[in-house]
């Protein structure tokens, strides 16, 4: 059986389906992810661009440069703003997706990773069995 998981925007019209599951999951407490949520860290799914699907709504996008010195293309819907997706230079054929945006039954997936660790508030702590990095691994940053 297909393994699909459906997730949105806070106003409904953005819709999403992913087939199988992520390539990989990281926490990240990166300036842009903390940027990009308001929060202490991002959670970032990620998956084969072929498996992901956009269903409804309209996605704007916005490019910038990240931590690491290369390119973001993050995608937030047009209406309500949610950060919902992304595509990254250093990561080719796959796309981000905002982990907090899955519907029911979120967090369906398991994070094997933090990275950009040396920007993680002290208060946070790391989930057990999870790979730790101070920056981005493989990166000058690292
Ligand atoms: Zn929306
Ligand atoms: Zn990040």
């Amino acid at each position: 059986m297909e393994d699909l998981h459906e997730g949105g925007c806070v106003c409904g019209q953005v819709r999403y389906r992913t087939t199988g599951k992520p390539k990989r999951v990281s926490l990240c407490s990166c300036t842009w992810c903390t940027k990009r949520t308001g929060s202490a860290l991002g959670v970032s799914v990620y998956f084969a661009e072929q498996d992901v699907e956009f269903l409804s709504g309209k996605l704007k996008s916005h490019r910038l440069t990240s931590d690491a010195g290369r390119w973001i293309e993050s995608q937030f819907c047009e209406n309500c703003g949610t950060a919902l997706t992304w595509t990254l230079e250093f990561l080719p054929g796959h796309r981000g997706m905002a982990g907090g945006t899955f519907d029911p039954p979120t967090f369906w997936y398991e994070p094997e990773r933090f990275v950009f660790m040396r920007s993680k508030p002290e208060w946070l702590s790391v989930p057990k069995g999870v790979d730790c990095f101070a920056g981005m691994p493989g990166s000058a940053s690292e």
